[in-house]
């Protein structure tokens, strides 16, 4: 199936597929862990280097970022601030306590491309999470976003037709 990557159809056809995909997830949940997970790794490898994040950045328009004391420190090393200016500017503490990005979209989106890329967090980096197990664990999480990500809907569809669904 050709990947579909224009973030209106991708919207639109998820509007259409709410109920089909509420089904999909009950289904999936009925499946071998192992089977799914090894399947939804396949199609991840294959479709993500097909999608160019550049085009879309629809996660850092929704996401928020969870920052180590680790990535503050290279941060502010590579924009040229101390750990007080780059919390003041763009940190602050969750309600659990842990730091996070003070901006939802993120400070650091421009148009719809990371100005941090080669510096972006280990949250982004993992973002939308498809390559780590125990997918069918994480079908809340991962369909709210079906809507928004197109590595995440050409995954799904595709993993509905690799299991004749
Ligand atoms: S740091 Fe970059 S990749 Fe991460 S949310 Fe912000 S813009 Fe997106
Ligand atoms: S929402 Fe998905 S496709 Fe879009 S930038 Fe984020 S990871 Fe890439």
């Amino acid at each position: 199936m050709p990947l579909i990557t224009d973030l209106v159809k991708i919207k639109q056809i998820a509007e259409e597929k709410e109920v089909e995909n509420d089904h999909f997830q009950s289904f999936l949940k009925l499946q071998n862990e192992q089977k799914i997970d090894s399947l939804t790794q396949e199609l991840n490898e294959l479709i993500t280097p097909k999608i160019d994040c550049t085009k879309c950045g629809n996660c850092c328009k929704s996401l928020m970022i969870h920052i180590t004391s680790e990535e503050t420190v290279e941060l502010a090393d590579q924009l040229n601030l101390t750990q007080d200016q780059l919390k003041d500017q763009f940190i602050e503490q969750s309600e659990q306590g842990q730091m996070i990005l003070n901006t939802i979209p993120c400070h650091f989106l421009k148009n719809t491309s990371c100005s941090i890329y080669e510096h972006r967090f280990t949250e982004c980096r993992e973002f939308p999470h498809l390559h780590k197990p125990h997918f069918i664990r994480r079908l809340f999480s991962t369909m709210r976003y079906y809507e928004i990500c197109p590595i995440i809907f050409n995954v799904v569809e595709q993993l509905k037709i690799e299991l004749s669904y």
